[in-house]
């Protein structure tokens, strides 16, 4: 599945050009057995299959050592959700192991044994970590510097200053019959400026009263 989209475009770009990189392990080149059984049936009874700890354990210690610093992800429905500032801390820090789960998930004891951290993409359940380690990567990957056309391009977005962005505009100045608002066409600075952010702040409260709760320190 790897690198998939991340290939291609602004991610693939800057993985052409060496800006990061991607180790991508199967799980299954770490089984043992004649047939390369990654997953068991779980204990106590139950539909589906559980990804066994003894192989995703041993795939995990082949990619990063225990002395390897870098911050070790499930992707998990159960994991603290992503947001902007996990994705900042994640493009300053060293790098991250991905672990991608399969079937009905992992076995606890390698979530324990091995520290992995749990994240979501959100409340909603997919059939693989794959698509979810590729949002990660990509969310961080744009934020490495040199990525973005311009370096202050990641500054003013979505969640940077806790807040969703505000609407954007561009030529015709008239497009059917809707019109550029006309303080954007104004070139006063001042009040394009004072403009977005109520924007930002009106769109915030009405799409996301817990952001804006956080916001103000309510929450
Ligand atoms: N039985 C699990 C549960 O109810 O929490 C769902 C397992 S799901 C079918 C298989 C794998 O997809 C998970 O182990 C996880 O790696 C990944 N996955 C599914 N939804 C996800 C989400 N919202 N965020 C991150 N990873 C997700």
């Amino acid at each position: 599945m790897f690198p998939g989209p991340l290939g291609a475009s602004l991610a693939g770009r800057a993985l052409e050009r060496g800006l990061w990189s991607l180790d991508v392990r199967d799980i299954r080149a770490v089984a043992t057995d004649r047939h390369r059984t990654v997953d068991d049936t779980p204990s106590g009874g139950g539909l589906g299959m559980v990804l066994k700890a003894d192989v995703l354990a041993a795939a995990i210690d082949a990619a990063a050592p225990a002395d390897d610093l870098r911050p070790r992800l499930l992707m998990s429905p159960r994991g603290a959700p992503l947001d902007q500032a996990r994705v900042r801390a994640l493009a300053a820090g060293p790098g991250a192991l991905v672990v991608c789960g399969r079937f009905e998930g992992v076995d606890q004891r390698v979530i324990d044994g091995r520290g992995l951290e749990e994240v979501s993409i959100g409340d909603y359940v997919l059939s693989g970590g794959e698509l979810a380690a590729m949002v990660v990567l990509d969310a961080a990957v744009r934020l490495l510097p040199g990525v973005m056309g311009k370096e202050a391009s990641g500054e003013d977005e979505s969640f940077s200053h806790g807040l969703l962005e505000y609407p954007h505009y561009t030529r015709p100045a008239v497009w059917e019959g809707r019109a550029v608002p006309d303080v954007l066409v104004s070139g006063d600075h001042a009040r394009i400026a004072r403009w977005r952010r109520e924007q930002a702040e009106a769109l915030t409260q009405a799409r996301r009263p817990d952001l804006w709760r956080k916001l103000k320190g309510e929450d």
